[in-house]
C-alpha cells in the first residue's frame, strides 16, 4: 500500500492506494489531483514501514509544464536521505501515440530495471484533447488506442505489482453536467475511481469514493492543501 500522508484519506482508502490494479483520480481544474500525484512520487520513495513502497516513481505527464519546481517545493518536508527528485523518472507524452508507445517500450524498462513501484500519468485527457472526433470512424479509433493503453495499464499494474494512478478531469455533459472525462467505456477500464473536489474552505480538498472493487463508494474524506504539502 502507498499511503498518501493523509490520514483521513488514508483511512478511507484502507491504508492507501493498492498495488496491481488502475486507480483513476478526476476532479475539475484546482481540486488538487496533480499536488495528491506529485506527494505521491516522494511518498513511493519511503520504506514500507513508514508508508512507502521503498522504491523510484515514474510520472508520465501530458502537457508541457514540468513538474520539478513543485516536486522540489514537496520535497522540503522530508530528510535530504529520505526522498530524492533523482529517483523520479519523468517522461513527457503529449498525444495519444505517444503515451501508447511510452506504455508499451519505455515503461517496461523502468519497471524491469529500474525499481520503479509507482506510475502516474497525469493526465490521460490532454492526449486526446483536441483530436477531432467527426465521425463514427474517428470515435472508433479513439476508442480503440484508448483501450490498448488502460489494457496496457493495467497489465503493467498487475504483472509488476506496482500502485498505478491514472489523472482524468472533468467534462460538461449537456444532459447530466460536469463528469469524469472520456466516457462509459473509459470509466469501465480503470479498476477503481475517486473524485477530487473543491469544498467551501479554500485551503481544503474533499476525496470521494465514486467505484471500487473493496471500498463502499460515496464515502469521503477532507485533506489540505498548500503549496508545501498535503496531509
Ligand atoms: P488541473 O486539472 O488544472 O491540473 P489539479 O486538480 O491537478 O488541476 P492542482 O494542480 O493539484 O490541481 O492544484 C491544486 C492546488 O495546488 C492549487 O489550487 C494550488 O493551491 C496548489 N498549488 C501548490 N503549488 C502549486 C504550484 N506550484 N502551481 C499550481 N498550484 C499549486
Amino acid at each position: 500500500m502507498l499511503t498518501t500522508g493523509c490520514d483521513a484519506v488514508d483511512d478511507l482508502l484502507l491504508g492507501g492506494f493498492p498495488p496491481g490494479i488502475v486507480s483513476e483520480l478526476c476532479g475539475v481544474a484546482g481540486s488538487g489531483k496533480t499536488q495528491l500525484a506529485l506527494q505521491l512520487l516522494l511518498r513511493a520513495q519511503l520504506p514500507t514501514d513508514q508508508g512507502g513502497l521503498d522504491g523510484r516513481s515514474c510520472y508520465m505527464y501530458t502537457d508541457s509544464l514540468s513538474p520539478l519546481k513543485r516536486l522540489n517545493e514537496l520535497a522540503q518536508n522530508y530528510k535530504n536521505d529520505e526522498v530524492s527528485l533523482d529517483k523520479i523518472f519523468l517522461e513527457i507524452a503529449t498525444d495519444p501515440m505517444q503515451l501508447l508507445n511510452a506504455l508499451k517500450t519505455r515503461l517496461p524498462t523502468l519497471l524491469d530495471r529500474h525499481k520503479v513501484r509507482l506510475v502516474v500519468i497525469d493526465a490521460i485527457t490532454a492526449v486526446f484533447r483536441g483530436i477531432a472526433v467527426d465521425s463514427a470512424a474517428d470515435a472508433g479509433d479513439r476508442s480503440k488506442i484508448m483501450f490498448e493503453m488502460v489494457n496496457c495499464m493495467r497489465i503493467l499494474a498487475a504483472q509488476y505489482d506496482v500502485v498505478f494512478v491514472v489523472i482524468n478531469q472533468m467534462t460538461t455533459n449537456m444532459t447530466v453536467g460536469i463528469v469524469p472525462a472520456l466516457g462509459l467505456a473509459w470509466s469501465t477500464c480503470v479498476n477503481q475511481r475517486f473524485q477530487l473536489a473543491k469544498v467551501k474552505n479554500p485551503s481544503f480538498r474533499s476525496f470521494k469514493t465514486i467505484f471500487s472493487p473493496y471500498l463502499p463508494s460515496e464515502k469521503s474524506a477532507l485533506f489540505e492543501i498548500t503549496a508545501s504539502k498535503l496531509q
